[in-house]
């Protein structure tokens, strides 16, 4: 592992101050920063510990509620308001990583997880995220596991996050901090798209700390699930994943919020299939509609054009589970 300087923060000024240097990263729960230093993916000049700072607060505001960048994904999984107003919030994080994982492991970090491409985590391969213009030896490899929405000729990966799936469909909003001072992101802004720059990955500026996150509280947020299809049971990521909310009136959608995980290269927030929903009784057909409609830009690369049945499939289950909220 290569050589670094260590910094504890006193402060969310001292930690963006510190954040600010060249190659400098925070640290958190440590659980994906960690593990990519070990394999020397990730390879930091400087580490600063943000994991004293007083941001794990999770409280009701007005509208919604506001989860601190500390709180651990156990704790948001299993705070009360999560499953009474937010219940896709929690059942994602609970489908995610293991309980000693998820212990740890906070909302910030959660954010701003890395890539499962095996290529990725492989300085032996090609991977022009990891390395620049390097190539991407996913294109001509193992295709399995990786994106059919998003993707570029420069990057296939598929995003890795459960959590990010149901803040998509959420819409909600991420909070940060940098040298600057403060601004909010859209939790649909805040994932890039791989493009010509796979390295980018996210719209934060140098220095910049995620300091909390703001979900809106909405009838379809109340009305919300989430639907995981894995190769096994526990601790695996998603091969398709959906996070579904409906607003019924009068036994019609009045409101759809629907996000697609595991296929996309960032969390798939499905926009055409919401519009497909609105007005329309909340049926199996209905649902199959949307879904079709949801995949139309699938673009499979080899080993996984099995997603795109997949993931509509998905969709079709979390919408009739959403529809069956009490
Ligand atoms: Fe790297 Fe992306 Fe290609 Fe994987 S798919 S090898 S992360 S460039």
């Amino acid at each position: 592992m290569r050589p670094f300087t260590f910094q504890r923060a006193k402060s969310e000024g001292e930690a963006v101050q510190a954040g600010a240097v060249q190659e400098a990263a925070f640290l958190a729960g440590g659980t994906s920063l960690v593990d990519l230093m070990k394999l020397e993916v990730l390879q930091p000049a400087h580490v600063v510990d943000v994991s004293r700072l007083a941001l794990s607060r999770i409280e009701n505001v007005r509208d919604g509620l506001r989860i601190g960048a500390l709180a651990t994904n156990a704790a948001v999984a299993e705070h009360e308001e999560v499953k009474r107003r937010f219940p896709v919030l929690s059942e994602a994080l609970l489908s995610g990583a293991s309980p000693q994982l998820r212990n740890v492991a906070t909302v910030g970090g959660n954010l701003l997880q890395r890539t499962r491409c095996a290529y990725f985590r492989d300085l032996a391969t090609a991977c022009n995220k990891r390395a620049p213009g390097s190539g991407c030896a996913a294109l001509s490899g193992w295709t399995r596991m990786h994106a059919v929405l998003g993707t570029s000729d420069r990057c296939i990966a598929a995003h890795p996050s459960d959590m990010c799936v149901a803040l998509a469909a959420l819409e909600a909003v991420v909070r940060v901090r940098g040298p600057q001072g403060e601004r909010d992101i859209p939790i649909g802004s805040f994932h890039l798209l791989p493009g010509d720059h796979p390295e980018r990955e996210f719209a934060l500026e140098p220095g910049e700390l995620i300091t909390s996150v703001f979900v809106p509280a909405t009838p379809a947020a109340a009305r919300s699930r989430y639907v995981k299809v894995r190769d096994r049971a526990s601790y695996a990521f998603a091969l398709a994943s959906c996070a579904a909310g409906l607003e019924l009136r009068a036994g019609s959608i009045a409101a759809a919020r629907v996000a697609l995980g595991g296929v996309a290269t960032k969390p798939w927030r499905a926009v055409e299939a919401e519009r497909a929903l609105l007005g329309q009784l909340p049926t199996r057909s209905t649902f199959q509609r949307a879904a079709e409609t949801a995949l139309v830009g699938a673009r499979p690369q080899g080993d996984n054009a099995f997603k795109v049945e997949l993931a509509k499939r998905t969709m079709v289950r979390a919408l009739s589970l959403a529809a069956e909220v009490a």
